[in-house]
């Protein structure tokens, strides 16, 4: 199957209200072309060299949003053009990035990462640690950061119904964010949920942006 129509299969599934992330990491520009002649935007890649190769040398109106696990001296080099940052897992990472968006006179979108699954590598804030650090004053001081909404990934496992209930709890504690801290904002919007495996299971139960790599670019080799 090509790129393209492996787009064409996944779109008759995402409702207009959800947002295809085109997970790239690893694949060459080649393959993100193809993507984008299909009319394909936004794209996520997890390592800061790769998605900053790939920003100079593909179309500028790419939306380019980060995936993976951002290390605190590689902030500066995504914060000119990144367009989301999906897993922002601790109150430090988040300060950090505020200090780097300051300095370089941007506002950059963020989603808080949840720890939902039922394994030990994932990383993310626990529910209860997401509420008592939303419940001090203290991330409001940060204003060059705007919080969009939450992420999170369920476990790696062929229980759909575990699948489904992690999915479940993630979107009851967005709910609950929304209402308890960011009433007052039109921002709080995203929840980002579902990858290859599991995007149709996430979209019911409320996802705004499913991350999807290997189904739309085949398995990759690491
Ligand atoms: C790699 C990755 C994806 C895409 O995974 P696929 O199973 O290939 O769709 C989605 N989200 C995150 C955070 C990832 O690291």
């Amino acid at each position: 199957m090509s790129i393209t129509t492996n787009i064409q299969s996944i779109r008759t599934h995402i409702p207009g209200h959800v947002r295809l992330v085109c997970v790239s990491k690893f694949n060459p520009n080649e393959s993100i072309e193809e993507a984008y002649a299909s009319g394909e935007r936004i794209f996520g890649e997890s390592k800061v060299q790769e998605l900053c190769g790939k920003y100079e040398t593909l179309p500028k109106d790419i939306s380019w949003h980060f995936i993976g696990h951002l290390q605190s001296n590689k902030i500066k080099f995504i914060v000119p053009f990144v367009s989301l940052i999906h897993g922002v897992d601790s109150y430090k990472l988040l300060t950090e990035i505020n200090k780097q968006a300051e300095k370089q006179g941007k506002i950059v979108n963020c989603l808080l990462q949840v720890h939902i699954a039922n394994e030990e590598t994932k990383f993310g804030f626990s529910p209860d640690e997401l509420l008592a650090t939303l419940a001090l004053p203290d991330w409001k001081i940060l204003e060059n950061v705007q919080i969009c909404g939450l992420m999170g990934m369920a476990t790696f496992t062929d229980n759909r119904e575990q699948i489904r209930s992690e999915f479940k709890i993630l979107k009851t504690l967005f709910e609950k964010v929304k209402s308890d801290f960011f009433s007052s904002s039109d921002s709080f919007t995203e929840l980002s949920m579902g990858m290859s495996d599991d995007f149709l299971i996430a979209i019911e139960e409320g996802s705004t942006l499913v991350r999807v790599g290997s189904s739309i670019f085949g398995s990759r080799n690491y």
